[in-house]
């Protein structure tokens, strides 16, 4: 049998990365994991916890004893997931703008990023996941064998951004957004540690105009072919 491959898929906020993930896990009967979920569910503890970002080592300590797992949600086929933090389901919890905004702060201490990475690592130690994020291609997973860097413009990224957003019962403009949005874009490409950016043999998809569906099928025809050696 071939070995189950991994598949990584990084690339800024709003351009599909969740959506192309999870279809492309279930196409392949893989693991689907989101990275981000995990950065959120720190963000979480350390609002709850009143820990500010400006104690790193407080946060880092905060990194290395949440037990972070996922599961498949009940409505079987929808590729749902529910997201735990030290047992308790903070699915819906870790989506607020304020815990969003917070998440970026937090994954720039290069204490949480070591501790979430071991996490991961361990999760796909088998194979057999998509994980998608900021550095699974570079960092997590270098040796991953499809890397893709999902992109779009900013203004294709807010606009399904704030769609998310709002189908999810929260408030915001379009403007706010977007301004949110190019302040994480910033944090997220300058940070000393792990900035996004594409590993050199990532596969640069633009999605703009493109439907999930498509996408995924790009990846797959890639994956097909990389399996029969071209
Ligand atoms: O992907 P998502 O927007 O949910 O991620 C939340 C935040 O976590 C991002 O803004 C990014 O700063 C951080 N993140 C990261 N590395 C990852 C995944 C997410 O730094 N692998």
């Amino acid at each position: 049998m071939l070995k189950p491959w991994t598949i990584a898929i990084d690339g800024p906020a709003g351009a599909g990365k969740s959506t192309v993930a999870r279809l492309l896990a279930r196409r392949l009967g893989y693991l689907y994991i989101d990275s981000g979920a995990m950065y959120r569910a720190v963000a979480l503890k350390a609002l709850r916890t009143g820990v500010p970002v400006s104690e790193p080592d407080a946060i880092s300590a905060l990194a290395r004893a949440a037990r972070i797992h996922f599961q498949m949600a009940e409505t079987v086929g929808t590729g749902e997931q529910r997201v735990f933090l030290d047992a308790e389901d903070v699915t819906e919890a870790i989506r607020t703008p304020e815990v969003t905004a917070l998440s970026s702060s937090v994954s720039a201490i290069p204490g949480v990023r070591s501790a979430l990475v071991a996490q991961q690592q361990a999760l796909g130690v088998q194979g057999g996941v998509v994980m998608e994020g900021r550095d699974i291609g570079t960092v997590v997973f270098p040796n991953a064998e499809v890397k893709v860097f999902l992109t779009a413009s900013p203004q294709e990224r807010a606009k399904r951004r704030h769609k998310d957003i709002v189908a999810r019962g929260n408030q915001a403009t379009l403007e706010e957004v977007r301004r949110d949005q190019d302040e994480r874009d910033e944090r997220d490409t300058t940070r000393p540690v792990s900035p996004l950016l594409p590993a050199r043999d990532a596969l640069l998809i633009e999605s703009d105009g493109l439907a999930p569906d498509e996408v995924v099928e790009e990846v797959l025809e890639i994956i097909d072919r990389r399996r029969r050696g071209g």
